[in-house]
C-alpha cells in the first residue's frame, strides 16, 4: 500500500499517538498544573469505538504503530476494551502503551491478554519521599509492583523512562540505572520540554542528555547500539559489560525532528502533528457527522501536508509562543 500522510518534507508518517484522556492521577511539576485542572468533558472525548474507527482510518494512510497515551491512560476506565479493540485492526504491527504504572498491578495481566504488546512506566526517583513531592502521590511503592507485573506479564521489552530536573532529581541518574540494569529493564532518559502546563517550564531545570551520558559512562562504559530503529528519538547504548542498555532522548538538545514518523489524535479527535504545535485538525466533528472514510483519509492527509519542520527547532528559532495545549493533554 503506497504511504498516504508524507508532509512537505517529505517524511514518512507511521506511528500514531492515541490519547485517550487528559485525566491523571498524579501531577507531576512538569506536566501538569497543581491544582484548579480543568478537563475536558467526557462527552467531548472519543468513545473507544471512535479511536477504533479512526485507527482503521489511520491503517489505510500508511499508520503501522500505536501508542497510547494520556494524561494517565489507565484512569479511563475498561482501557483493555480499547487494547482489545485496537489489537484486532488488521495492520497494526505494534500496540504499545505508556504510563505512570499506578494501575499496573491490577491491570498488566488483562493488557497483556487484551493484545498490547509492550509497555513504557515513567519513574524519576526511587525514593518515596521524593517521589511523593514530585508527582504529588505517595505511590511509589505501586509503580514498583506495577514495573514487576508488567515484567511477570511479559510486556515485553518493559522500558522504563525518567525525566530528570536539576537540583530536584539529576543526582539518581546512576541509581536509576544501576536499578534498570539489576531488572534487564531498558531505561531512557527525556530532556525536559517546556510545553509542561505546571510550575516546572525548563529552563534552570533543564539537564542535558549529555551530561547524563558522561555521568552514566563515568561508571559503566557504553557502545552504541546500531541496529535501532532509525526513526526512534532515543539514542540507545549498550552497557559494556552485556547488561542491558540504556536511551537518551534529548528533544532540546539534539532535535531529531528530520527524522519524525510521528503524528498524535488528541484525547477529544484532534490531528495534531507535533507536540509543539500550534494547530490542530479536528476529525471528531466530521466523524459524529458521519463522515466517510475518504472524507476522514482527506482530512489527516492535509494536517499532515501542513506539518511544520519541527517544533522544538522552531521554539529555538523563536517561532512565536508555546502551545496552548500542554503536555498532559496531548501525551508524550
Ligand atoms: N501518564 C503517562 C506517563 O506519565 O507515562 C503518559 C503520559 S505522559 C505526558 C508521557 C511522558 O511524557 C512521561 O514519560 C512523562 O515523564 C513525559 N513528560 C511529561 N511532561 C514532560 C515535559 N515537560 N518534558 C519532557 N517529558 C515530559
Ligand atoms: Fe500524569 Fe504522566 Fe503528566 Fe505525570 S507525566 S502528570 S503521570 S500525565
Amino acid at each position: 500500500m503506497r504511504p498516504a500522510l508524507v508532509d512537505s518534507f517529505g517524511r514518512i508518517h507511521r506511528s500514531l499517538r492515541l490519547s485517550v484522556t487528559d485525566r491523571c492521577n498524579f501531577r507531576c511539576p512538569y506536566c501538569m498544573p497543581a491544582k484548579d485542572v480543568i478537563f475536558q468533558p467526557r462527552a467531548e472525548l472519543l468513545t473507544y469505538e471512535e479511536f477504533e474507527r479512526l485507527v482503521h482510518v489511520g491503517v489505510r494512510l500508511g499508520i503501522r504503530e500505536v501508542r497510547i497515551t494520556g494524561g494517565e491512560p489507565l484512569v479511563r476506565r475498561d482501557l483493555p476494551r480499547l487494547v482489545h479493540l485496537l489489537a484486532e485492526v488488521q495492520g497494526i504491527e505494534d500496540l504499545s502503551l505508556t504510563t505512570n504504572g499506578f494501575y499496573l498491578q491490577e491491570l498488566a495481566e488483562e493488557l497483556k491478554e487484551a493484545g498490547l504488546r509492550r509497555i513504557n512506566v515513567s519513574l524519576d526517583t526511587l525514593r518515596r519521599d521524593r517521589f511523593q513531592r514530585l508527582c504529588g502521590v505517595d505511590a511509589l511503592e505501586r509503580v514498583l509492583q506495577g514495573i514487576e507485573a508488567a515484567l511477570g506479564a511479559g510486556l515485553a521489552p518493559v522500558k522504563v523512562n525518567a525525566v530528570l530536573l536539576r537540583g530536584l532529581n539529576d543526582d539518581e541518574a546512576l541509581d536509576l540505572v544501576d536499578w534498570a540494569r539489576e531488572r534487564d529493564i531498558s531505561f531512557r532518559f527525556i530532556e525536559l520540554m517546556p510545553i509542561g502546563g505546571g510550575p516546572i517550564r525548563g529552563g534552570e531545570y533543564l539537564v542535558p542528555g549529555s551530561e547524563v551520558k558522561a555521568r552514566i559512562e563515568g561508571r559503566h562504559p557504553l557502545i552504541p547500539k546500531r541496529d535501532g530503529d532509525p526513526s526512534s528519538p532515543a539514542r540507545t547504548y549498550r552497557f559494556a559489560d552485556g547488561r542491558g542498555e540504556v536511551g537518551f532522548i534529548n528533544p532540546m538538545t539534539e532535535p531529531f525532528c528530520s527524522r519524525c514518523d510521528r503524528v498524535r489524535l488528541t484525547a477529544d479527535g484532534k490531528i495534531r502533528n507535533c507536540l509543539f504545535d500550534r494547530s490542530e485538525l479536528d476529525l471528531r466533528g466530521p466523524l459524529r457527522l458521519g463522515a466517510s472514510g475518504e472524507e476522514l483519509e482527506a482530512i489527516w492527509r492535509l494536517a499532515v501536508r501542513n506539518k511544520g519542520v519541527g517544533g522544538c527547532v522552531e521554539l529555538e528559532r523563536g517561532a512565536g509562543p508555546i502551545p496552548t495545549r500542554r503536555m498532559w493533554q496531548i501525551g508524550g
